[in-house]
């Protein structure tokens, strides 16, 4: 049951008649783990905790950085060398105090990943390295829940969504881990609106597959140019020798 104060609260999207009160109930009771408090998390979890995600958990090893602030939302000046998990926490909370915000500031690795992983609904990827994406991809795979990976580079940005029974491959069929190492925004660099659109649209595929609407999107990798604003749409294809998802399905 919703009470008063959501009803309030969240009354621009109960109106809505995909969502409504059934929705408002699904989004609170849902757990979604964001891997990443940068320049795709900060508008991600900022959209999720105000929309009313019960809740978060936040998982981010890194201390803030002077030029993080071009593109990372959630952070201001004065934060600079504190931990980003535990500034987004204060933040979101403080935007949204009827939900619940968790910090995760190690590494996550492993079984601490698998763990992480098994305790979220669905899953937002992001972060900014390769290794970490196919270790995320490998560990969603494994606890069987929705990734909604997310990346950018300079003017460019990729939005992937990949759910149960992984019909249409995983992030490991698109990009084989023998394939060299991506650029990163540290050695390319990036625009700060380019990691916010991507992030937001995390965020809403988020709130939609979690209220139970179709994500026209799953199984697809969106491209987006923002020099053009043109979007590509490229449908995923199972790698027949994908060691990650093959015989998952
Ligand atoms: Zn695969």
């Amino acid at each position: 049951m919703l009470d008063d104060q959501e009803f309030l609260r969240y009354s621009r999207q109960l109106l809505l008649d995909d969502i409504g009160e059934d929705g408002q109930e699904k989004l609170k009771h849902a757990t979604i783990l964001i891997i990443g408090l940068g320049g795709l998390g900060s508008p991600a979890s900022l959209y999720l905790a105000a929309a009313g995600v019960g809740t978060l958990l936040l998982a981010d090893n890194d201390k803030l950085h002077v030029t993080n602030l071009q593109r990372q939302i959630l952070y201001h000046t004065v934060d600079i060398n504190q931990f980003k998990a535990i500034l987004a926490q204060h933040q979101l909370q403080a935007l949204n105090p009827l939900i619940k915000c968790i910090a995760l500031t190690r590494r996550l690795k492993g079984q601490a990943l698998r763990n992480a992983i098994a305790r979220a609904d669905l899953v937002l990827d992001c972060c900014d390295n390769l290794v970490t994406r196919h270790a995320i991809n490998a560990a969603c795979i494994a606890e069987r829940k929705t990734l909604i990976s997310g990346s950018a580079i300079g003017f460019c940005g990729q939005l992937l969504v990949i759910e149960p029974p992984y019909q249409y491959g995983c992030f490991n069929c698109l990009y084989p881990e023998k394939v060299e190492v991506q650029p990163n925004c540290r050695t390319v660099g990036v625009l700060g609106p380019v990691v916010g659109i991507i992030g937001t649209l995390q965020a809403l595929e988020a709130i939609k597959i979690l209220v139970g609407l179709p994500s026209i999107i799953s199984g697809k990798l969106r491209l987006f140019d923002a020099k053009q604003q043109n979007w590509n749409t490229l449908t995923l294809r199972q790698a027949s020798d994908c060691l990650v998802c093959r015989g998952k399905i």
